[in-house]
């Protein structure tokens, strides 16, 4: 069970962000603190993190960087069912867990665009943090940005991009239903691949994003992104790992090659295709036999 500090500490934060919104008041009725006391049970985040986040939260306008909740679907046979809301209560609730998500997020993305810890700051046009659904059942996580996104301070715009989105398309996905991220929040100069040192200074991000987030599953997208979440398999080649699960923070993390060098390289699209496939799987979804990606 959370902590009475930290039940308080959410509801602080659900308040400052409704406040922030422009509301002159903010319903806290005993529904929505039930779904606190699970939102706190599941995310057990410590009282001094929750605190912090809330307050970057309140210095921030509400719909800096935060997309509006979207429905997620997708029951699963071999991981937990996502929960059902049921009664207009339980939609409150849901809508409430989301908001408060979509703040925790929007306070992360204003820290990234301000952050300074590693020298990859001095050459960014603007800091990338990520975009997405708040509850997303996959999360996308590339390298770093590269020359479109640092101008446009979004994940994944340019040709990639492009590509990627069509490969969540096949997935029976959109954009909206999935969160895109990067290891590294700032573009390296001359896209140059991040050095370790500059990987570890921005995956505290990336860590408290997924913990907002909860996705079912990561698709760790090319060597460099397999290599900054799970750095014990730097040794081995993205060939040898594409295909076969791994974990980041508890989460099943399936490798698979960039949508960049699906662009370079066409033949390479059908085993980037099976790796899809076998993530459609693992969330319990339907697999389609052959991909609409080109
Ligand atoms: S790459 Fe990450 S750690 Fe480095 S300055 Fe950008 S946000 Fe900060």
């Amino acid at each position: 069970m959370p902590t009475l500090q930290e039940i308080l500490t959410d509801t602080a934060e659900y308040v400052a962000w409704k406040l922030e919104e422009g509301e002159t008041s903010a319903e806290v009725s005993r529904a929505i603190l039930d779904e606190l006391v699970v939102s706190s049970t599941r995310t057990s985040g410590s009282p001094a993190t929750a605190a912090a986040v809330a307050q970057h939260a309140a210095s921030i306008p509400a719909e800096q960087n935060a997309e509006k909740p979207s429905v997620v679907s997708g029951a699963s046979s071999t991981l937990p069912p996502a929960t059902t809301a049921t009664s207009p209560m339980a939609d409150k609730g849901k809508d409430m867990k989301d908001e408060m998500r979509a703040a925790k997020l929007a306070a992360i993305a204003a820290a990234v665009r301000s952050c300074t810890l590693c020298p990859l700051h001095a050459d960014r046009t603007n800091g990338v943090p990520g975009q997405g659904n708040p509850n997303p059942d996959i999360l996308f996580v590339g390298e770093a940005p590269g020359a479109d996104e640092d101008a446009q301070g979004l994940a994944f715009v340019g040709r990639a991009g492009q590509l990627l989105t069509k490969m969540i398309e096949a997935m029976g996905f959109t954009r909206e239903d999935v969160f895109i991220a990067n290891v590294n929040k700032c573009r390296p100069p001359a896209n140059r691949k991040p050095l370790r040192e500059e990987m570890d200074a921005c995956l505290p991000y990336l860590r408290q994003q997924v913990k907002i987030l909860q996705p079912k599953v990561i698709v760790a997208m090319g060597a460099t992104a397999v290599e900054g979440l799970v750095p014990e398999s730097v040794s081995q080649k993205i060939s040898d790992l594409r295909g076969h699960w791994l974990t980041f923070e508890g989460i099943p993390l399936m490798p698979t090659y960039h949508p960049a060098y699906l662009l370079r390289n066409s033949a390479m699209k059908k085993p980037v295709w099976a790796d899809l496939q076998e993530v459609l799987r693992k969330l319990g979804r339907p697999v389609p036999k052959r991909s609409t990606s080109g």
